[in-house]
């Protein structure tokens, strides 16, 4: 598809700033930059070589508008592969909207949100997933998220999906020819290596499949559910968490009245904190209702902190939290630890088959523990996030459910003795849907459902 309409954008962030960008790009797009620049040494920018940088004014007939520098890339060597020129303006939102009019009025038109990166797109500068990345990269919310955008930008999903495609179109042709030709080509112990191709690509695709969940961790924060009786120490843990931690990166009420929920920033690792503050009543009955819904709070939980008064033995509130962590990934703190500890440490470690922490909320003691313990948990072991392949975006899982399910039907077509032609079907199938992650046989309206959820000027 060939784009000749130039477009423009603010691209830097909303708000004032020191400096903000006006990005144009298209065939036009130096043409329409000299029409509102005028360069201090009377350079025309047609004239001047790509990668170069332009000091003037941007002006709108003999009135000033802005000091600015003026960036020249030309096609293909820029973002969008085409024609593009950027303006570095002083960063005042109202300067950028005028020099943004003027722009328009000289003959662009505003960018749809996302123009820029669907043009890269379409102009085989990024493939699908690393368009997607560009997204993921700008609202990233913590170390994680971020690196693993850069790689996908990087293409290192790309690489892996064209690996297996590669490996997967071999065979469909292979089966093609050897039954087309029949006397040349052999079928003859072809089913030990279509299972060795299969076996493969199956484990490959199952690792990006369980990465998914590590993925959304990552972008979404470690949903970590407080639990314990009331009066434990609960919102004093999360205070103590959150004074601990600067980076505090939003601070929602929960949607029901005594939830709260809170980020902060651990390592590197966001965690999205929710307590169960409100219920204090120590009514039995209310005490109840607290507990089952803590017991609905930790189904779906990551990790679970649960905080126990130290100061007084378990009872069958205590009991049933522990139960109710059962499966999960949890910490015990023994909260309390300054007044008088009379829970049995090493009993309930052994009971509970879970990290138990000796604490004090008040006095911050354990604090450090906690942190650390938390950071292990995400880091460690199967969680390695430098170069392993995280799936963060639920378009592309669910292209890896696809191809899954398809391969593992041509194993069961293999297993069952069917003839070869039987496998082409859903060899096919897997091809496709994995050629849908990087955009190779992806529908137009995919395409503009992808981009629209850019951001303006990106
Ligand atoms: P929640 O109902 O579980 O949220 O408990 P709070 O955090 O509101 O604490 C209940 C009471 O216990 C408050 O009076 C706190 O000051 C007190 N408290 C919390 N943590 C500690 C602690 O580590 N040591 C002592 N001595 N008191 C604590």
């Amino acid at each position: 598809m060939k784009i000749t309409e130039t477009i423009a954008a603010i691209s830097s962030s909303a708000g004032n700033s020191g400096i903000g960008i006006i990005r144009i790009s298209g065939d036009e797009a130096i043409e329409v930059a000299d029409r509102v620049f005028k360069s201090h040494k009377n350079i025309r920018l047609k004239d001047v070589d790509s990668h170069t940088v332009h000091y003037g004014h941007i002006v709108d007939g003999d009135k000033i508008i802005d000091q600015v520098l003026v960036i020249v890339l030309k096609n293909p060597h820029s973002y969008t592969g085409e024609d593009t020129v950027e303006i570095d303006c002083h960063g005042g939102m109202l300067i950028l909207k005028k020099v943004l009019e003027l722009v328009l009025k000289n003959g662009a038109k505003a960018a749809e949100p996302g123009e820029f990166t669907k043009r890269a797109f379409l102009n085989g500068k990024l493939d699908l997933s690393q368009a997607e990345a560009v997204m993921d990269l700008i609202n990233s919310k913590n170390n994680f998220a971020l690196d693993s955008s850069i790689n996908q930008l990087r293409g290192n999903i790309s690489e892996e999906i064209k690996e297996l495609r590669s490996s997967i179109i071999y065979h469909i042709a292979f089966i093609e020819s050897a039954l087309d030709d029949p006397e040349h080509i052999s079928l003859d112990g072809y089913e030990d290596e279509i299972n060795e191709m299969l076996n493969d690509n199956i484990l490959r695709i199952k690792k990006m499949i369980k990465s998914f969940d590590n993925g959304k961790i990552m972008k979404e924060g470690v949903k970590t559910v407080i639990l314990g009786k009331p009066n434990a120490g609960k919102s004093s843990l999360l205070n103590l968490m959150l004074g601990e931690e600067r980076a505090i990166v939003t601070d929602i009420e929960g949607t029901t009245r005594d939830t709260l929920e809170e980020n902060i920033n651990l390592g590197g690792i966001s965690l999205k904190i929710i307590d169960t503050a409100g219920i204090r009543n120590t009514d039995d009955k209310v005490e109840q209702i607290g507990v089952n819904k803590a017991k609905d709070m930790a189904k779906d939980a990551d990790l679970i902190i649960f905080v126990a008064d130290g100061s007084k033995e378990l009872d069958d509130n205590d009991r049933d939290i522990i139960n109710i962590i059962e499966d999960k990934p949890a910490i015990i703190l023994i909260n309390k630890s300054d007044i008088n500890t009379v829970i049995d440490i090493d009993a309930l470690k052994e009971s509970s088959k879970r990290d138990v922490i000796l604490f004090s909320a008040k006095e911050g003691h354990g604090i450090d523990v906690l942190e650390d313990k938390i950071e292990k948990m995400f880091y460690s072991g199967k969680v390695t996030y430098n170069d392993q392949i995280y799936i963060t975006n639920a378009r592309h899982k669910e292209a890896l459910d696809n191809a899954y399910d398809s391969l593992c039907r041509v194993k069961e077509s293999v297993d069952a003795g069917m003839p070869e032609d039987f496998y082409s079907i859903d060899l096919m199938d897997a091809y496709e849907s994995l050629g849908l992650i990087i955009g190779e046989s992806v529908e137009d309206d995919l395409v503009n459902e992808i981009f629209s959820k850019f951001c303006m000027g990106k």
